[in-house]
């Protein structure tokens, strides 16, 4: 096992928190083999009896939402309701999920000269490599799942923030699951998320994170026919028609893009306004983003904390130059921390802020014409994972919602996000879907069996 670690920073403060085990090769070689042999083991255990170790795990999170709620806020710079929620998310989606195993079921087919039947059966091995921005959440919604169509999952969290995900695998077995059914293991994107990608027994990756790391996973995937599922960026439209409650629109679009900081795949960063509405949008806007509390993540009253690290800092930074067109931004906290303020831009629709995820809080705003004119702009990027309607007209909100390719639109809402509905992004936002009842049977083969029925005597 290799002896290299990763240091783990308070984004708010700098403080170190902790040192991470850095795996090697080897190491997730050996998770595998433990994996399998723990897989057949679960496998073989009653649809009711895996049901209920699933609801126990739940429990135990339930037991510990202030724990994991705390050490996120440290770790990730989450405010303390939004890290709560996420530890409560776990919690809900594996007990959404703790049904399935009694509930997944194949298909009798009618055919001629005997029974046809179909099974979900489970891939085996299946590994889940999730991004910093929601280490909780992104991983339950890989590894509730695929544990409950009968699969072991290995998690692997971004090697900035892994303490909540390695605290998560502990609780689990402390509920009782089998340690080597449910693994975390810390370490590099390079080194162990390649591996997973590599290993011939994991059966199917789950990668939530950038574009560029994402068809690299593909690629490396393909060569082994092994499953993808892809969670990747985004550069989703906030759509502002002149007939929609616009003090709601202006109010809420802060939510809609600075939440987490805008490390949100789903952040409407383009915030597309009818020009009949634009002046007095923005007149509206201002205050909302003036208002929005930027500072210590564990107090109650904070709605935005740092960015993740100062690498990431950096990044952002650089699309908010001093010529850049800043219409007005909010405040941020001074000294130590990773800290950039709420910023409202107006470019050009050309420039490099309206087509490239800046996933930080920085939205652009945008005029536009006529309903074609919203459409063509809300479409005029690579991705498609999510957006915002708004509008007063129900015909018009069917229309625009049918007409934008993204996977995930909400009209008069920035909602994006529920256990029990489907989840994906088209275009370059990623393939296939997690989240929602089918969930679990993307984490099956489906196997066919015929029995032939023999003539009576
Ligand atoms: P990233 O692509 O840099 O890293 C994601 C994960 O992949 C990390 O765990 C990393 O260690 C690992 N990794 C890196 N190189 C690898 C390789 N060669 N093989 C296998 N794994 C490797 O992304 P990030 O910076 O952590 O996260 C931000 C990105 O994630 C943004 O683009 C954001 O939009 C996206 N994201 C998408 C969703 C979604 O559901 N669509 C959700 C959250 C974040």
């Amino acid at each position: 096992m290799s002896s290299a670690t990763t240091t783990v920073i308070n984004p708010a403060t700098e403080e170190v928190l902790r040192t991470v085990e850095r795996l090697d090769v080897a190491a997730v070689d050996d998770a595998v083999a433990r994996a399998r042999d723990a897989q057949r083991r679960w496998a073989r255990r009653a649809p009711a009896e895996r049901a209920a170790a699933l609801r126990d795990f739940a429990a135990a999170v339930d037991a510990h939402v202030g724990e994991l709620a705390a050490l996120e806020v440290a770790n990730s710079g989450h405010p303390i309701g939004a890290a709560e929620w996420e530890a409560g998310h776990v919690r809900d989606v594996l007990q959404y999920y703790s049904a399935s195993p009694e509930r997944l079921s194949g298909r009798q087919i009618p055919v001629a000269g005997g029974l046809n039947v179909t099974f979900h059966e489970p891939l085996g091995v299946v590994g889940v490599i999730t991004p910093w921005n929601f280490p909780m959440p992104i991983a339950a919604w890989g590894f509730a799942p695929a544990l409950a169509a009968g699969n072991a999952v290995l998690v692997k969290p971004a090697e900035w923030t892994p303490l909540t995900t390695l605290r998560i695998a502990e609780l689990a077995a402390e509920s009782g699951l089998d340690p080597d059914l449910f693994q975390v293991l810390s370490g590099q994107g390079s080194v162990v998320g390649e591996r997973f990608v590599t290993h011939p027994d994991i059966r199917k990756v789950v990668f939530t994170g950038s574009t560029e790391v994402g068809t690299q996973v593909m690629a490396g995937a393909a060569r082994q026919v092994k499953r993808v599922t892809l969670e990747l960026g985004g550069k989703s439209a906030n759509i502002v028609f002149d007939d929609c409650d616009l003090e709601r629109a202006a109010a809420t679009a802060p939510y809609g893009v600075f939440d987490n900081a805008g490390q949100d795949c789903c952040a409407r960063s383009r915030i597309l306004v009818q020009r009949s509405v634009y002046d007095r949008f923005m007149e509206l806007l201002e205050p909302a983003v003036a208002g929005v509390v930027v500072g210590d993540p564990a107090q109650r009253e904070t709605e935005m904390g740092p960015l993740v690290s100062k690498a990431h800092l950096a990044s952002v930074a650089a699309y908010v130059p001093d010529d850049a067109p800043v219409a007005f931004r909010g405040s941020a906290p001074s000294g130590a921390g990773f800290w950039f303020p709420p910023t409202v831009l107006t470019p050009d629709r050309s420039a490099r802020t309206v087509t490239e995820e800046i996933f930080g809080p920085v939205v652009v705003v945008l005029p536009f014409d006529d309903e074609a004119d919203a459409i063509a702009l809300a479409n005029d990027t690579e991705y498609g994972l999510s957006g915002s309607i708004w509008t007063d007209n129900l015909s018009r909100a069917l229309r625009v919602s049918r007409a934008v390719e993204a996977g995930n639109l909400s009209v008069n809402s920035h909602s994006s996000v529920r256990y029990s509905t489907p989840f994906g992004g088209f275009k370059r936002s990623g393939l296939g879907r997690e989240l929602g009842p089918d969930a679990p049977e993307h984490f099956t083969e489906t196997k066919n069996v015929f029995f032939a029925i023999t003539e009576s005597e």
